[in-house]
Parts: structure tokens; C-alpha cells; sequence
């Protein structure tokens, strides 16, 4: 039986089989304490252990953390403090040792440094088992957000031939030895699954993808990973206002439902993480978010200038130091910018009356910065195939992509969420390198 199960029941007299990995094990005279952890939640298993068992001499007082047992015994109110169960072991059987001189995670708390440099082990900590449980968490909640609202999942290609965002960030994809190319043209990992989504997108009405995305970008920050998870929908009839309505539904969503279905991890990182956090995630749920045109958020930003490293004037790309400026100092909430300069966005945006402008929306939360990349998609022809030609794009590349406006074109948008960012933001993680099984970045990825 798993021990979340037992924890939440709490049924004694009842003999149960709980198998798992050894945390902790404390000597009395007469009789052992096991702490057993078997990864189903946070919390850990007391085990009592009398001396009468059989192999209490040769084994029992021999483990320690990291050894894998299976223990059967009868569940009974405990005396101590801090559980209301415990089990009394019938029988212990060792099913694996962990040579306490090489274990390298022994009771002390380790740094999440410390911890990254083995990613085959790291699950089994406190923090990092949280962090996965409320990963899967999440992840569900994705789809099930998006299904209750009638969208269709899409799974779009991981190897393309078109690159949607910039030439210099991609990994090429080829087969061992070829001669010509595979695909008959260069390939690569994908960057995003925009493109395609708009395709569905524009017959279906509703989608969304929820899958890998790889970029090639030569950065080593604390919130770039080379391969990571990104949650896109795609809407048809669906101006940028609701767009941005969708991703604040969505966000507030996945927050309200991870808070209480994850409660004793978020506890744990609100405790030892980041203190404050749970305020923090339920502030975001109570109140509205501040949306401001890109051009007041450069007046604003101008106007403390001397904070920055980078320079702010109109034009620029907004810095991670001026979008975490904006939510942590300004306004202390989320906050949505739109109506970014056409100049520094990709050429699927939509441009607007003034001409300098496109109809995009990033939503910048506190401790991260971007959060969400979004825009409306530009639907006329001429001006899509204009944006092209001045983007330096051969248009007889994206025919398929141009056919969407030709037949039937509709007011479409979307918006990518980074998952490992909103997985950060959920357990305040300050590292992006802690919120996915296996990180890769430049230079790493061991296993
Ligand atoms: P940034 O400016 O932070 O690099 P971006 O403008 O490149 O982001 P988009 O192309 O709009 O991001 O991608 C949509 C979302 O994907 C971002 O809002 C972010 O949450 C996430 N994202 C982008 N690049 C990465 C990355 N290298 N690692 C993890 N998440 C990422
Ligand atoms: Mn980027």
C-alpha cells in the first residue's frame, strides 16, 4: 500500500505491505525507528522495529538511507508526535543495500547545487520529489483545463523544416551518415509548435499542444534550458483581449488547483524555498492582473532608468531586469504588456492601425519575468505576405502557411507557456534547472 494512501486513512489494526527506501533509522534499546519514504508524498512511513524480529541483529540494525525494503506489519495509533499512524513491523525484507560510505545523500540537507550534479538521485530528496509530484501535477491540470473547454489536443511534429522563431536557435536534425538530406531539405528539432497549431487551429476551432520544445540558445541563465516543455493553444474567431483573458484563466486555474491538490509540498517550498510563497501564488489568484500597452511600460521603466544595465527607450526588447522591474517593483502583480513595436516581433503577429505596433501580449510574473508569450495572428494576406518579404523570408516556403489565408482566414490567437517556468513560479524554484527531470543546457546533459 502507498503510504500517501495510509497517511490519508489512517486506519489502525489494519495490516498492510509498504514497500520503499529507508530515510532514517534511530536505535532504542529494545526496539528500532525506520523512517520509510516510498515517493507517493512528502511525508515518511515510522516503522517500528522490535528486536524479536528475525533478522532484527544481522540486518535491521544495519540499514540506513538509501536501502530499499519491504516491510509487513499492522498499522496503530502512535504515541509520538508529529504522525498519527505508524507501523508495526511483522517482517523486514531487504531488497536492496546502500553503502552508507558512498550514498551521497545522507541526512543532512544538500544544495541544490550539490544535488543537480546527479540528477539520477536527486528524485528520491524531499525537494525534489515535491517538485516532481507537483510537475505531474500541473501537467495534468494542463489538459484538463483545456478539455473541459472543449480543445483538442494536437501533437505537433517535433522534427520540422520550418523555423517559426529565429534561424540562429535551432538543433539540426540528420540521420547517421546521409548522404542527402533525410527529409529531402534541412530539418530540425522543433522551436516552437505554433505554426501547426494554427493549422488545426483553423478547422477545428480549439487546440493546444503540450509537448518538447528545443532551442539552441548559447545562454546559461536561470531560466533557459536548451529542451523544455511548452504548453501552446490555438484559437480561432478569438481577437488579442481574449486571448488574454484565456492565459489569465488558465494561470489562475492551475494555481487554485495545484494549491489544493498539492498542499503539504507547497507547504514544504513556502517553508524552505521561498518563504511567502503561498501568499504570493493565492495574491495572483484574487486579483486582476495589470495590463499596460508596451509604450507606457517604457515610460514607466524610463523613468527609472538608473536601475537598469540596459537602457530603456522605445524600440528595444523589454530585458528580463526591466519585465521583473515592472511586476516586482512597480506593480508587485502579474502583469500583461501588449502591443509590442512590429520591429522586434516575429512576422506572424498582427500589425495594427498604427502601423508600428503588433496586437502581441507577454504576461511578466514576479520572480521569472516572462511567463507567457502571446500575440493575435496576423489573418490578411497581403499584409502577412508584406511582414514576410521584409522579415528577409522566402514566402514559396510558407505556401502552406499563406494557404490558411487564402481559403477562408479567420481572426486567430495563441500563446506559448513556458512549463517549466509556471512549475517555477508554483514551487519558487529560482533555478529552471530544478523543475525538470533531466535539464539540458550548453555543455550538459548527463543521463
Ligand atoms: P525569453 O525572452 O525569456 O527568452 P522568448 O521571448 O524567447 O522568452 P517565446 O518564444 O515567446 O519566449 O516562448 C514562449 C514561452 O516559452 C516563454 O514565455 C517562456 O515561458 C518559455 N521559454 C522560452 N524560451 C525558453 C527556454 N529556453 N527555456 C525554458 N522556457 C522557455
Ligand atoms: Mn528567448
Amino acid at each position: 500500500m502507498r503510504i500517501q494512501k495510509i497517511l490519508k486513512q489512517q486506519e489502525v489494526e489494519r495490516e498492510v505491505k509498504v514497500q520503499g527506501w529507508i530515510r532514517t533509522r534511530r536505535d532504542t534499546g529494545t526496539f528500532s525507528f525506520l523512517e520509510v519514504n516510498d515517493g507517493s508524498c512528502l511525508a515518511n512511513l515510522q516503522v517500528i522495529a522490535d528486536q524479536n524480529l528475525a533478522n532484527y541483529d544481522l540486518e535491521v540494525r544495519k540499514l540506513g538511507a538509501g536501502c530499499s525494503v519491504e516491510i509487513r506489519g499492522k498499522l496503530q495509533e502512535s504515541p509520538a508526535k508529529g504522525q498519527e499512524v505508524e507501523l508495526a513491523s511483522e517482517e523486514i525484507t531487504v531488497l536492496g543495500w546502500a553503502d552508507p560510505e558512498t550514498y551521497p545523500l545522507q541526512k543532512k540537507r544538500h544544495s541544490l547545487e550539490f544535488l543537480r550534479s546527479m540528477s539520477h538521485l536527486r528524485p528520491r530528496t524531499n525537494a525534489l520529489g515535491a517538485v516532481t509530484r507537483v510537475r505531474s501535477h500541473l501537467s495534468f491540470a494542463v489538459h484538463r483545463f483545456f478539455q473541459e473547454r472543449g480543445f483538442a489536443q494536437i501533437h505537433t511534429p517535433i522534427i520540422t523544416t520550418s523555423d517559426c522563431e529565429g534561424a540562429g536557435e535551432m538543433f539540426q536534425v540528420s540521420a547517421t551518415g546521409e548522404k542527402s538530406p533525410f527529409f529531402g531539405r534541412p530539418a530540425g528539432l522543433t522551436v516552437s509548435g505554433q505554426l501547426q497549431a494554427e493549422v488545426y487551429a483553423q478547422a477545428l476551432g480549439q487546440v493546444y499542444t503540450f509537448g518538447p520544445t528545443f532551442r539552441a540558445e548559447n545562454s546559461n541563465t536561470s531560466r533557459h534550458l536548451a529542451e523544455f516543455w511548452m504548453i501552446e493553444p490555438e484559437v480561432a474567431f478569438c481577437d488579442l483581449a481574449c486571448n488574454m483573458e484565456l492565459a489569465t484563466d488558465m494561470l489562475k486555474f492551475l494555481l487554485r488547483d495545484v494549491l489544493t491538490a498539492c498542499a503539504d509540498d507547497l507547504a514544504l517550498f513556502d517553508k524552505f524555498i521561498e518563504k511567502g510563497l503561498l501568499k504570493k501564488l493565492h495574491a495572483v489568484i484574487d486579483n486582476d492582473f495589470v495590463h499596460i500597452p508596451y509604450t507606457r511600460a517604457v515610460e514607466e521603466l524610463s523613468a527609472v532608468s538608473g536601475e537598469f544595465e540596459y537602457p530603456v527607450k522605445w524600440g528595444i526588447d523589454l530585458q528580463s531586469e526591466h519585465e521583473r522591474y515592472l511586476t516586482e517593483v512597480i506593480y508587485k502583480c502579474p502583469v500583461i504588456v501588449t502591443d509590442y513595436p512590429a520591429s522586434i516581433k516575429p512576422f506572424y503577429m498582427r500589425l495594427s492601425e498604427d502601423e508600428k505596433t503588433v496586437a502581441a501580449m507577454d504576461i511578466l510574473v514576479p520572480g521569472i519575468g516572462e511567463i507567457v508569450g502571446g500575440s493575435q495572428r496576423e489573418e490578411r494576406y497581403d499584409v502577412l505576405v508584406q511582414r514576410m518579404t521584409e522579415a528577409g523570408i522566402d514566402t514559396s516556403e510558407y505556401d502552406w502557411y499563406l494557404d490558411l489565408r487564402r481559403y477562408g482566414s479567420v481572426p486567430h490567437s495563441g500563446f506559448g507557456l513556458g512549463f517549466e517556468r509556471l512549475v517555477q513560479f508554483v514551487t519558487g524554484m529560482a533555478n529552471i534547472r530544478e523543475v525538470i527531470p533531466f535539464p539540458r543546457t550548453p555543455g550538459y546533459a548527463p543521463c
